[in-house]
């Protein structure tokens, strides 16, 4: 690990906004986690507006077998002429009795849901009492009204804890839904280490959740995952301070954490990362003279902002304007901050007026942000990326590091072909 992402020092001063806000809510992380948890269903109790952003989001086939659904909210519900409690019991065993293959059922509150106060939390209870030992029912708020959309992942993961048994066996989890692939190489290389066992949450089958403990110790493979790591902490679980899996660098240095946690020699670390490093180097660097020098400003979204700053930053040899993130978690980016440039602009929340001014002002060569401010922007001629896709797309761990950099070109040259 370089000796800059090791390193704990004063980090850059921070502009905290709290105006007007433009960023998706948590339903939004259902289209990654169903693909994740392959015997999971999420049941969203809201309104048509939810489930079309769903439908829109995941872009499923209607001829497909969906793992997500909407329980639309009417108009009765809410003017309290139906008994929603009821209706939602209806769906629920009818959906239970058409689809056996549902082993873990979440519902997902919306705004409507907590607008009429729909207590979800005693609705899975009930349910779960009914459908259990087959199926377990739990329940977490994808609400927009004060989230961003990866809480969605971590309002989501911190349900399941509480379901998790209790362990006294020396582990090592990662916490954060990986691509299936990242998952599988990160286990090599732990394997390579010689440590383990190696846990993952979520899992691919609701019967794998781990059990947690006060000798687990975890790396959290997500910057978002606030509540998450809370929970796991309240159960004995110990958070390894590391940056996140993104570029050589960060995979490097999060592997290291866990590396120097189980006691393997540096000769035997090397040994096991020296070919990904290596791989991983020659990917980036192929990317860099695309990227190199290019300006780029971050609004906040995804909450990934600042290790991806980073990432460009170190490895891609980009200018940071400002690098926004909907939360600055101090503690979990410890190791990521000292690395930002010193005179950065770091800001935390928004007042989006104020800073699309900011943004237009340093004419980026690249933004990075959400969907319903790509269009305006680009209308402007500023060059967007989405950040959304960074999380669709396996960006984790040295195998992927030419890809995320890729992310970043190819947005660049899409605005040099339509300049010719
Ligand atoms: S949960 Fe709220 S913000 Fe999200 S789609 Fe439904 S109504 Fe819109």
């Amino acid at each position: 690990m370089s000796e800059a992402l090791q390193r704990i020092s004063v980090a850059p001063p921070v502009l905290r906004e709290r105006g007007q806000r433009e960023v998706f809510c948590g339903l939004t992380g259902i289209v990654w986690l169903h693909r994740k948890i392959q015997d999971a269903f999420f049941l969203v109790v809201g309104s048509r507006t939810c489930a079309h952003l769903i439908q829109s989001a995941a872009g499923v086939m209607i001829f497909s077998e969906p793992r997500f659904g909407t329980a639309i909210i009417d108009e009765r519900d809410l003017a309290g002429l139906a008994d929603v409690n009821e209706e939602l019991d209806r769906e629920v065993t009818r959906l239970l009795d058409r689809r056996p293959d549902i082993k873990l059922l979440f519902l997902v509150g919306s705004c409507p849901s907590e607008v009429i106060k729909l207590d979800l939390h005693r609705a899975a209870e009930r349910l779960s009492q009914r459908f259990m030992p087959n199926v377990r029912v739990l329940n977490y708020s994808g609400s927009g009204i004060e989230t961003t959309f990866t809480q969605g992942e971590d309002a989501c993961l911190a349900a399941l804890v509480p379901e998790m048994a209790h362990t006294t066996e020396r582990q090592l989890m990662v916490v954060g839904a990986l691509a299936d692939v990242v998952e599988d190489q990160f286990r090599s290389l732990f394997d390579a280490m010689g440590i383990g066992p190696v846990t993952f949450l979520p899992p691919r089958q609701s019967a794998e959740l781990p059990a947690v403990g006060e000798e687990t110790c975890y790396l959290l493979a997500q910057p978002f995952l606030t509540d998450t790591a809370l929970a796991l902490n309240q159960r004995g679980a110990r958070r390894l301070a590391a940056p996140f899996p993104l570029g050589e660098e960060g995979t490097t240095g999060w592997l290291k954490a866990a590396a120097k946690e189980f006691g393997v020699s540096d000769e035997k670390f090397a040994q096991a990362t020296a070919a990904g490093r290596r791989r991983a180097r020659h990917a980036v660097g192929a990317q860099r003279e695309q990227l190199e020098n290019k300006r780029v400003f971050f609004f906040p979204d995804s909450q990934l902002e600042i290790p991806l700053a980073r990432f460009l930053y170190r490895e891609l040899g980009m200018e940071l304007l400002e690098v926004g993130t909907p939360y600055l978690h101090q503690e979990h980016l410890d190791c990521e901050l000292p690395a930002l440039p010193e005179a950065v602009q770091l800001s935390e929340g928004q007042d989006v007026e104020l800073q699309l001014d900011r943004c237009r002002e340093l004419k980026p060569d690249i933004v990075v942000c959400g969907l319903g401010l790509a269009n305006p922007l680009e209308a402007d001629g500023i060059t967007t990326k989405w950040s959304i896709e960074l999380l669709f797309t396996p960006i984790q761990g040295y195998e992927q590091a030419g890809d995320c950099a890729e992310l970043f070109c190819r947005p660049l040259r899409r605005r040099q072909v339509l300049r010719v």
